[in-house]
């Protein structure tokens, strides 16, 4: 789907906001011509909307806010039944469906194994340039940035940087390490919105 045709659809996006780098998610949707609405009480949830992203934070404190606030259950069924899902960072520990070093886990609607702050604390941000399956080369900004150590059956790795996996596509759900929200380049959330109408 090019520019144009976005414009015409605008998808609309529920970005998950009670905590992490929401804001910043929503301005490149807007950017790129999607409706964007902030998810932070169960009552947000009623409208109909084609597209959802969990944007980095702290996933322990994303997850106890979901649960607190009643939103875990509903949006685990919507995932579970296709919405299209775009988790970075913190959104990708929610997403999975083991975590290494934690007992807890979220969503698990993504097969795969996952080790958080896997790059520890004086090494936890970095950047590098690395291709992206379908995209081409683009910045990748890592902050305490969680690794992906293995991936089940059915799971599309999209990007690798430093011989690891960073980006994976399954089903319905896009989960990358890195924070494409950080740089001024639009291509991933693009490639996120292009997406949609195949799953939703
Ligand atoms: N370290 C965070 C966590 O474990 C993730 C980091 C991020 O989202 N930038 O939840």
């Amino acid at each position: 789907m090019n520019e144009k045709s976005l414009k015409n659809k605008s998808p609309k996006i529920g970005v998950l906001a009670v905590q992490g780098a929401f804001a910043e998610h929503r301005q490149i949707l807007e950017k790129i011509g999607a409706e964007t609405f902030e998810i932070r009480q169960l009552r947000d949830l009623e409208q109909h909307f084609d597209g959802l992203v969990l944007p980095g934070g702290e996933s322990t404190v994303q997850g106890k806010l979901l649960h607190d606030l009643g939103l875990f259950e509903p949006l685990k069924n919507l995932i579970e039944k296709g919405l299209p899902t775009f988790g970075t960072c913190a959104g990708l520990i929610l997403l999975a469906n083991k975590l290494s070093n934690d007992s807890h886990t979220y969503f698990g609607a993504l097969p795969a194994t996952i080790e958080r702050n896997a790059y520890g604390r004086q090494l936890g941000s970095f950047y590098v340039e690395e291709n992206f399956e379908g995209i081409g080369k683009i910045p990748m900004t890592f902050i305490r940035a969680p690794l992906i150590q293995k991936v089940g059956e059915g799971v599309q790795v999209l990007a690798t940087a430093n011989d690891q996996i960073v980006a994976v596509r399954y089903k319905n759900q896009l989960a990358i390490s890195f924070h494409p929200e950080l740089n001024e380049d639009l291509r991933v959330h693009k490639y996120f919105l292009e997406t949609l109408p195949h799953f939703y």
